[in-house]
């Protein structure tokens, strides 16, 4: 009985250790678009997927910063990387050229939640420019080129802070970003403490998709962004979920030209042509009202 004790009390401690340095899941949510890439400033000669002359090469350009991302994740202790292919209706990258250790998430009709959820221990942006009109960037718009500028509770934000928001919804805190300077610091006054891969500046921006600007070398931008993306997943403890507190209300501003869409969603309200307002209590419902996330 003695030695029964003993021996199940032995086989605790040699099997206990061993549950406890069993790696945790740390999953990463990826998303790509193709205006932050390191060579690219103007959209139509390079981001209109299979009609830009140069859409092949900015194929090429996104697939290498991607793999040079999901290696330094992986480097950095992520278990599992998701790719998630979000620039112009998710058909731009491709698992024949992926690095074998991620996975990509693509298709036309992406749910307006784009798969996130509470799975996930971080999130990164790839290839990510800035918001309509931000001083510096390349290519800047927020979400389309006949937008102006939208706001969330009285704050401006573009793509980056709906995806750091939408991760936050979750509890999954936003990492790190390699895109432009302009599209760095975006994300760095919503988490100061992120790492930034800064691949590109701005000289001169339209705001309708013509830039023009000083690039990295495509192998500089690639080890560049695999020394953060390390980085960033070996910090990870360091980061918090990105939280905003309701209520909620998010203003979306046509440009001069354009007409703002009717108000036929409950809590929402056209203030002229071009301006309209959706209120709610849920984060992720206010946006949905809008349509996008
Ligand atoms: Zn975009």
């Amino acid at each position: 009985m003695k030695s029964l004790r003993r021996m199940l009390l032995l086989s605790a401690v040699l099997i206990l250790p061993a549950y406890s340095q069993a790696p945790a899941s740390r999953k990463v949510y990826m998303v790509t678009d193709a205006e932050g890439v390191d060579g690219v400033f103007n959209w139509k000669e390079q981001c209109r997927p299979f009609e830009s002359p140069r859409w092949a090469e900015t194929v090429k350009l996104l697939t290498g910063e991607v793999n040079a991302a999901v290696d330094g994740l992986m480097a950095g202790g992520a278990t599992e990387v998701v790719v998630a292919d979000l620039h112009d209706s998710s058909r731009t990258l491709s698992t024949l050229d992926l690095d074998p250790r991620a996975k990509l998430m693509q298709g036309s009709t992406l749910p307006p939640k784009l798969g996130m959820d509470s799975s996930y221990s971080a999130l990164i942006f790839v290839g990510q420019h800035a918001m309509g009109s931000a001083p510096g960037g390349v290519i800047t718009h927020s979400g389309s080129f006949v937008i102006d500028y939208i706001s969330f509770n009285n704050k401006k934000v573009g793509e980056i802070g709906t995806r750091v928001m939408l991760a936050g919804y979750y509890g999954v805190p936003t990492i790190m970003l390699a895109g432009d300077v302009a599209a760095c610091k975006e994300l760095r006054d919503l988490v100061p403490q992120a790492e930034c891969a800064e691949v590109k500046y701005g000289l001169s921006d339209d705001t309708n998709g013509t830039s023009s600007g000083v690039s990295l070398s495509h192998a500089a931008a690639c080890k560049l962004i695999r020394e953060k993306a390390q980085r960033a997943m070996s910090r990870l403890s360091e980061f918090k979920p990105y939280r905003v507190a309701g209520p909620y209300e998010l203003k979306v501003v046509f440009k001069k030209g354009y007409q703002a869409p009717q108000a036929t969603k409950p809590g929402s309200q056209r203030i002229d042509d071009r301006t309209i307002i959706y209120r709610g209590d849920d984060l992720i419902e206010t946006w949905l009202k809008w349509g996008w996330l």
